[in-house]
């Protein structure tokens, strides 16, 4: 027979598994000669066989439990049921991870009609005697019972009302008499006057309160499975009373403050009360401040103590105590949970006060930590407090919350921007020549697009708040409106996004800007002296580029070369390079475009002297470059009736061509190097710039390491084709050399790869447009179509757009790596798609010994941190769970 029932001298303060953390941390507290109630901890692996033995105790647990509470009894000095002298006990739950408040606690276990004399002789106080009772009997009846807390509640407030009385404490003895015979007739016979049998019960319920929907809620939404915390310990620990009179009390506090990190005692605490009335906010507590002025010699034992603990656990602690006529009691200790901005506040402070190694101070910190230090969030109590619900949800493409006028167009973005408004722009998707609207607005709102959507990409890259594919949401751009649920939204209405969690709302919710403290750099700092990964950035503006930098990318991994075709300026000549009739007339137009592009190219190499840029060659298919057929259908027949001839013929061969670029699947069309290998001109004008800007920089007294970067590729022989016929050529005029590698986002680049990594210097995963490739899943429609089923239906565990795939796509980049090393020992490999700024995805990059991943400007500071997490796994370091 396992052993299943443990005092607090036979118990190992270590194992929080087997006691729960609430037990653990009062065994601690007792082995450190703290003053804690004496207690004993029923186990998890009870709770494990309560429900594999049909929700029944497992057998002779209750002789275990009669068996330990003698050793309670010896070290109180009362006896459990002793009509003159009980003993009286909470009966609590202790997972192995804090689940504050889903799950079940019993207070006053143990008073009955006989034991109540007892205590009320004991005490001389039948006021708090009677109290007690009625709150065991309230707590019996609705947690044990099952009967609603409303019944004992309205009960309560009806006798409040009848005798004119505000507060609780303005009812006598006589008045909790009265709520007492009131619920004992609510109860009826279902009450137990046996304490045993009481005791019982309430171990049953707090077992099945594991299983409560609240409580399973809970884990699945934080991710807390069997091999984490799979059952709840049950604590029954010797009551201590805070509503013994004023001299007594009862409150919470942290060792350090919760929402800044502030090394100062934080709490709060309530004169004559019980626990659950600090918890229930029926008073206003005092702060603990209060307590310091008022009896300080109390406040010196309690701010020794939570100092003592938390040299002990190495960890800010969240710590709740009585004070039972006058004597301080610890009721429990745990980690804290805190703000972002106070995680990385004091785990910075603890490592430079010695308290933790930088191991354990970097395991401490979340990528979410990071992330929310990065973005304003949402004052989730204004939301609260006046009841407000959104008007549509989307998913949270890019974190942070924003307010701002709703607007419809990226140049009216720009232009009520310019006269001092904040803007959030709404389209139906965006495209690539939306972007000076990004930068405009304050957010974005589509109703049409999944996590890899243009929206979503360029909104992470430059770290605005977006919410795309909210498909209620109806678009009239005529009428410059959004329609949603019967709410009409007109262009300069206030309204807020909230990219944590997808929501839109109407009017402006408060938030909480973003200052980013010194710990926030400094723990970076610490996590770059522990990884092995490199951390670049995709950045395809100077704008994103000072970002990447600020934030600490190594270089750009990608530099994404579209959108310098796309400026008004520029596109009518890429039209003429896409319309040219022969190799001549493209290059002629292509080199008029050089000076554009060098000088973008120039723009951003000045900001990231020094490191590393992969410029990737053209990517997208031609027909982006080119107005719609309908478009141009309908501009046609205007010409045609206003007998603009020549008009008519300029519009009719430009149809002609858009017929000729369509194709039934672009994506898997006439894109990437395929363009490369068909009109090499452009690579060739595009390589032109980029080393014409280099050189530029050179003689500007500055230098960086460029790279190009070919797209799409699928075949070794692409790689050669366009080395040949666009890049050796301009690197031999120019007298220049500059490494060639490519994007290996194709599945047959990943089986090839020992030959491609013969012609290539470098590969880079793509593995945005892998993912789509390895599942065929179109990553521009998939999220809005059928992810969600694949979701819930438990097909996929994760949004493989999101997360790496590592046993399919995965595998496939293991292959990639092996054949490309084995090939060329020298050949440098990292990954650019979204994944790259994914802490799980990051963390089998390094496994898969990449070099390093690049990830969009705002998350580098999260690639850095995981970087180095992934290393301190591979090393053994143990990750605490909050
Ligand atoms: C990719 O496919 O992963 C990639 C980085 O390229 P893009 O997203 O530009 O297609
Ligand atoms: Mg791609």
């Amino acid at each position: 027979m396992r052993k299943l029932v443990y005092t607090y001298d036979e118990s190992d303060p270590e194992d929080v598994k087997l006691l729960g953390g609430k037990g653990a941390g009062l065994v601690l507290m007792y082995k450190q000669g703290l003053p804690v109630p004496p207690g004993i901890t029923i186990t998890t692996e009870a709770c494990k066989l309560f429900y594999s033995n049909g929700e029944r105790l497992p057998d002779g647990l209750m002789d275990e439990v009669r068996e330990a509470m003698r050793w309670l009894e010896e070290k109180t000095g009362r006896k459990f049921g002793d009509p003159r002298n009980p003993l009286l006990v909470s009966v609590r739950s202790g997972a192995p991870v804090s689940m504050p408040g889903m799950m079940d606690t019993v207070l006053n276990l143990g008073l009955n009609d006989d034991t109540l004399r007892g205590l009320i002789e004991l005490t001389g106080n039948e006021r708090f005697a009677y109290d007690a009772y009625r709150r065991f009997l309230q707590m019996f009846g609705s947690i044990v019972l099952g009967i609603d807390k409303k019944v004992f509640d309205d009960i309560f407030e009806e006798i409040k009302r009848e005798r004119g009385a505000k507060y609780d404490s303005e009812l006598s003895a006589d008045d909790l008499k009265e709520v007492v015979r009131r619920f004992k007739e609510v109860l009826g016979d279902k009450f137990p006057q046996d304490p045993w049998k009481q005791l019982e019960l309430a171990i049953m319920a707090v077992f099945r309160s594991w299983n409560s929907p609240r409580a399973v809620f809970y884990r699945k939404a934080n991710n807390i499975t069997p091999d984490v915390a799979d059952g709840t310990a049950v604590n029954i620990v010797a009551m201590v009373f805070g509503n013994m009179g004023f001299d007594s009390g009862t409150g919470v506090l942290f060792t350090r403050d919760p929402a800044t990190g502030e090394n100062v005692l934080y709490g709060e605490f309530l004169p004559n009360a019980q626990g659950e009335d600090v918890v229930a906010g029926i008073r206003t507590p005092k702060s603990i401040e209060e307590l310091k002025n008022e009896r300080p010699d109390l406040y010196k034992q309690i701010y020794d103590m939570a100092k003592k603990l938390e040299r002990v656990k190495k960890e800010v602690q969240d710590i709740e105590f009585t004070i039972e006529r006058g004597k301080v009691f610890l009721l429990q200790t745990r980690n804290a949970k805190m703000t972002p901005l106070a995680r990385v506040k004091t785990v910075v402070d603890m490592y430079e006060e010695g308290l933790v190694t930088k191991e354990e101070a970097l395991a401490r910190v979340k990528p979410e930590h990071i992330i929310g230090l990065l973005y304003p969030r949402l004052d989730e109590s204004y939301l609260k407090k006046h009841g407000i619900s959104p008007i549509a949800e989307g998913l949270n493409a890019s974190p942070g919350a924003a307010t701002g006028r709703v607007v419809f167009d990226a140049d009216t973005a720009v232009e009520w921007r310019n006269r001092g408004e904040r803007v959030i722009l709404v389209r139906e998707e965006t495209r690539p020549d939306d972007v000076h609207g990004f930068y405009a607005s304050e957010g974005i709102l589509t109703s049409r697009g999944g996590m890899t959507s243009h929206a979503s990409v360029v909104a992470r890259a430059i770290g605005k708040p977006a919410v795309v594919g909210a498909e209620k949401i109806k678009i009239d751009y005529d009428r410059r409106e959004f329609r949603v649920d019967g709410i009409t939204v007109r262009e300069g209405d206030v309204i807020t996004i909230d990219g944590f969690t997808g929501k839109v709302y109407l009017g402006e919710i408060p938030t909480a800007k973003a200052e980013l403290p010194r710990e926030f750099f400094e723990i970076l700092r610490m996590a770059d002296e522990v990884r092995s990964l490199g951390v670049r950035a995709n950045a395809d503006t100077p704008e994103d580029a000072e970002i990447a930098r600020r934030f600490g990318a190594e270089g750009i991994g990608l530099l994404r070369t579209e959108r310098m075709f796309r400026r008004p300026e520029r596109l009518s000549i890429f039209q003429q390079v896409i319309m040219a009739r022969d190799s001549e007339e493209r290059r002629e137009a292509m080199n008029k475009l050089v000076p554009f592009l060098r000088n973008d190219f120039l723009e951003i190499f000045r900001v990231m002297e020094g490191l590393k840029v992969t410029v990737r060659l053209f990517d997208p298919p031609l027909h982006e470059f080119l107005p719609s057929s309908d478009e141009l259908l309908e501009k046609l027949c205007e010409a045609r009736m206003r007998g603009d001839s020549d008009e008519v013929s300029k519009l009719e061969s430009l149809l002609r061509r858009v017929r000729e670029l369509r194709e039934a699947n672009p994506m898997m069309g006439h894109r990437g190097v395929r363009v490369g290998v068909t009109y090499p001109e452009i690579y060739e004008a595009q390589v032109r710039a980029i080393v014409e800007a280099y050189l530029q920089l050179r003689k500007e007294g500055k230098d960086l390491q460029v790279q190009i970067m070919i797209p799409q590729v699928a075949d070794y022989r692409e790689i050669k084709y366009v080395k040949e016929k666009a890049i050796e050529p301009v690197f031999k005029e120019y007298g220049v050399r500059m490494p060639v590698g490519t994007m290996i986002e194709v599945v047959r680049a990943c089986i090839t790869a020992d030959k491609i990594a013969k012609e290539a210097d470098f590969f880079s995963f793509g593995t945005n447009d892998l993912t789509q490739g390895v599942f065929t899943f179109s990553r521009d429609d998939v999220e809005n179509k059928f992810m969600h089923d694949y979701l819930e239906k438990g097909i996929l565990d994760f949004d493989v757009f999101q997360s790496l795939d590592t046993e399919g796509v995965g595998e496939l980049m293991r292959i990639a790596v092996e054949k490309g090393r084995a090939a060329n020992p020298n050949l440098e490999i990292g990954i650019c798609g979204e994944h790259g700024g994914d802490p799980k995805s990051i963390e089998f990059c390094h496994r898969i010994k990449l070099d390093y991943v690049s990830a969009s400007a705002f998350r580098v500071p999260v690639a850095r941190l995981a970087a180095a997490h992934a290393a301190l796994k591979e090393r053994g370091v143990e990750f605490p769970i909050y």
